[in-house]
Parts: structure tokens; sequence; C-alpha cells
């Protein structure tokens, strides 16, 4: 069965609000002029500029997304963002557990869970994103290290309808170092089966790949069996470089 792929850009905390709009609606502008695209697109701004970017995305196929959110409903909790309000903005989706959450706000895979579970809830896509450290992959661990992220990341009632996968060696992303195409495959090809067991329609689920995709390496990496898509970070804030990726998928 053919996974319609999905690149979807991770704007990190970089730019105000101009710069948001000015990469959005050139994202929407040359991918519209691109005609027919093999994958769906997604931009994930800062919290801050959803609003102005959903703004730039309408009537457009262009999704909105979160970078994170809290894991209740509501409540205080000072600084932080519910999946209700990103709904509200305008978001299909919500990344969680990126490793830069997971290093710099301690999160692990137990409130990664949590967070899924109510992105789950309230009705949207989680991007839930697994990944080795270059310590983990050296010592030969990389397939248990995500497998165990995997199982205690992913709530029950994942499916291929609520649920993403991005795998994100931690030592690849913003670093320029990819892995080969034969450690991407091992490592996708081993998510699928890991899948299997604890996930519906396990087969549908897209399994992205990300860290350091760019225009030069995009097409050989989305062409591998199990990887369908790309969570793309730095090359996300170049209109040029991310529509060269997702004209990659064709
Ligand atoms: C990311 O942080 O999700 C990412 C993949 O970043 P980069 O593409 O810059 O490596």
């Amino acid at each position: 069965m053919a996974i319609q792929p999905l690149i979807a850009g991770n704007w990190k905390m970089n730019g105000l609000r101009a710069d948001a709009i000015a990469l959005a609606s050139g994202i929407v502008d040359t991918y519209e002029d691109g005609g027919e695209t093999a994958c769906d697109v997604l931009v994930c701004p800062p919290f801050l500029h959803l609003q102005a970017v959903s703004g730039a995305l309408e009537g457009s196929a262009v999704l909105l997304g979160g970078q994170d959110c809290h894991d209740a409903e509501s409540g205080a909790h000072t600084g932080d963002v519910s999946v209700a309000m990103l709904r509200d903005a305008g978001c299909r989706h919500c990344i969680v557990g990126h490793s830069e959450r997971r290093a710099d706000h301690g999160e692990d895979d137990a409130l990664v869970r949590v967070k899924a579970t109510v992105v789950h809830r309230e009705g949207l896509i989680a991007i839930i994103c697994v990944g080795e450290t270059l310590t983990q992959r050296d010592a030969g661990t990389t397939l248990k290290i995500v497998e165990t992220q995997l199982r205690g990341s992913l709530p029950a009632g994942t499916s291929a309808e609520n649920t993403v996968i991005a795998y994100e060696p931690v030592w690849a992303i913003g670093t320029g170092r990819t892995p080969t195409l034969e450690q991407v495959s091992e490592v996708h090809d081993h998510i699928r089966s890991v899948l299997s067991g604890i996930a519906a329609k396990s087969e549908a689920v897209r399994i992205l790949y990300g860290g350091s995709v760019n225009p030069g390496n995009a097409r050989d990496i989305l062409a591998l069996a199990n990887v369908n898509g790309g969570l793309v970070g730095g090359a996300s804030l170049k209109i040029d470089d991310f529509c060269a990726i997702v004209r990659s998928c064709a």
C-alpha cells in the first residue's frame, strides 16, 4: 500500500512575525507554482507566529502544526500552550518528544506518551520523535534505544490516522551529518516491525526521517522503502531548499 509522504518543516525558535509570514507565503507560492506534488506539506512555526502563519496559509494545502504542547487540557501552567489552543489556531499536527525538548526540558518517554495521548484526544495528529545519541550509536544500541522510546512514548490507541513517527538521530540534527542510507533503512525497517505490535494499521503509519535533510540528500533518503517523508529543521527556513525537498518526493 502506497503511503502519501509528509514533508514537515520545524522552524524551531527562529524568525520574527514578518519573517514567518514571508516564509509561509513563499512556501505557498513556490509549492503551488510547482503544480501537483506527491506529498503533504506541513509547517510548524513558533507558537507566537501560529496565527499569522495560519493567515498566510489560508486557501492553500499547506498544513499547520505545533512544535510541542502541554500535557494538561488547561490550567496553571505559566508559559505553556494546550493542544486545544493549537487546534483553535488551525493546527492539525503537533510534534512531541523532539530531542531538543527531551534535552532542554528533561522530557522523557512517559511525558511524551501523555502529551501524545492529549494530542489524540483533541483530534490532532501526534508526530512522535525518537532517535539515538552518538554515544548510543557508537555503542551499537541504536535499535534497542529507538524501540524503547517507541514502546515508552506511544499511547494506547496509536494508529496510522493519529500518529506519525519521526526518526531523528540526535547527532544528525543541525550538524550536517547524516547516517548512511543503509543505517536509515535499518532503523526505519525496525520501527515498522516494532509498530506492528503496538499500532493499529501499522503498515500505514508514516515514518519520517529527520536530521540534516537538504535538497542534495532528500531524494535518496525519501526513496527508501520505509521512509515516508521528512522532518526538516534548518532547510525548512529557506523557501527554495524546503520546496526542493518537497519536490524530491515526486
Ligand atoms: C529537527 O530538528 O527536527 C531537524 C531535523 O533539524 P535539522 O534538519 O536542522 O537537522
